[in-house]
């Protein structure tokens, strides 16, 4: 369990100082990796086997906490290891209401592990006013959206979503995976939780998997601690000391995430023949006005329409330089990805479409390089 130490000091302050704990008595500046499976009975710290608590964990929840503005946080060994856990909490036959075009790996999961167990999931456009406005009539044990959503970047207002998921009496999760604790704090909204892979940008040079759920509900903390150990679903400590030290430079690197993101889809808007450019922080988003509402920056991910057949797309990007074709996001290294046939190939095709996820729709997950290299590699392939 873990408690933030915000004390109004800046999120850089917290990011560098709050995972200081347990290295007393050695003075080491940076914490140790502790690779132990267990500990030893009766130690000050309470710690007994490394699938219910390790020191590496407690550093990482403490951080992440604090980043996310919540009390607790508990780490999980991924993303994906989250959202069981958080599905772990309900029952057969409760009903969760989600965002239409929610994370490929969440509609799995849904679809075909959860709803064996009887837990029932029905999807809404949460840009909708009437879909908020029908949430009690689904009575649902919880809401569940991310906003930006994957891959249309679709923005939700998180304050009138918890009001309305509240109202409905259920408590609202917010997968805030593409914002980043950074650029946007869902508990600071209004949502109970705050679900995070830390795989993406906390850790933000793609060589760990964890995931994260922050709240200041000190019963879902309960049950997150307990969903840790009794599922199994625990991180390895190298992976939580290689995310604790991605986190000290979070703060930098979203900064440049959002300056290069922006000037990409500027270019792609101004500068070629797209379709569609989707950036939250671009003056054509639908949602432009809630994204600077509720957001410091749009973040690193541009959504692009090339409006080409399915081979011309993937013609393009196979002939891009910096931009690797692979799952992911949130490093410092740019990459590129066809939801089509990648991330979103587990949705039936007919689904995908209906939520805007089309057959030359391309994703770039923009990382830190020097922009111009990024906007003339697009330029050569769109050329080639
Ligand atoms: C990647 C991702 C996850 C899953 O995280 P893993 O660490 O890969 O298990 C969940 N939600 C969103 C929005 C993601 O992008």
């Amino acid at each position: 369990m873990s408690k933030s130490e915000t004390g109004g000091e800046g999120f850089e302050t917290r990011a560098i100082h709050s995972g200081r704990d347990f290295v007393g008595e050695t003075g080491a500046v940076t914490p140790p990796v502790w690779l132990t499976s267990t500990f030893e009975y009766g130690n000050p710290n309470g710690f007994d086997y490394t699938r219910s608590g390790n020191p590496n964990f407690r550093l990482l929840d403490r951080t992440v906490a604090s980043l996310e503005g919540g009390e607790f946080a508990t780490c999980f060994g991924s993303g994906v290891s989250a959202i069981t856990a958080v599905v772990s909490t309900l029952k057969s036959g409760d009903v969760v209401v989600a965002e239409e075009n929610i994370y490929g790996c969440t509609f799995r999961l849904f679809a075909q592990v959860f709803a064996k167990f009887g837990v029932e999931i029905r999807y809404l456009d949460f840009t909708e006013e009437a879909s908020l406005a029908s949430l009690s009539d689904h009575q649902p044990a919880l809401v569940w959206i991310e906003s930006p959503t994957n891959p249309n970047l679709k923005i939700l207002d998180i304050a009138r979503v918890a009001e309305a998921a509240h109202a409905a009496g259920a408590p609202l999760l917010v997968d805030n995976t593409f914002a980043s604790s950074y650029l946007q704090r869902p508990l600071e909204l209004g949502a109970d939780l705050s679900l995070i892979s830390l795989t993406k940008y906390t850790n933000g040079h793609s060589d760990a998997l964890v995931g994260a759920v922050a709240t200041s509900s000190e019963e879902w903390q309960e049950k997150m601690i307990f969903a840790q150990k009794a599922l199994g679903l625990q991180p390895s400590p190298m992976d939580c000391w290689l995310t604790l030290r991605g986190a000290k430079t979070e703060s930098l690197r979203m900064e440049r995430h959002s300056e290069n993101a922006l000037r990409f889809a500027t270019f792609l808007e101004e500068e070629t023949d797209a379709v569609t450019v989707r950036y939250p922080f671009l003056p054509s988003h639908p949602q432009f006005e809630i994204a600077k509402r509720q957001m410091s920056g749009g973040s690193g991910i541009v959504t692009v329409d090339f409006g080409r057949s399915l081979d011309d797309t993937l013609r393009i990007v196979e002939s891009l330089r910096y931009f690797p074709k692979a799952e992911s996001l949130g490093g410092v290294e740019s990459l590129c990805c066809h939801p089509a046939s990648m991330t979103h190939a587990s949705v039936p095709k007919e689904t995908r479409e209906a939520v805007g996820i089309t057959d030359s729709l391309v994703r770039f997950s923009v990382g830190i390089e020097s922009v111009e290299d990024l906007i003339e590699d697009v330029r050569q392939a769109l050329q080639s």
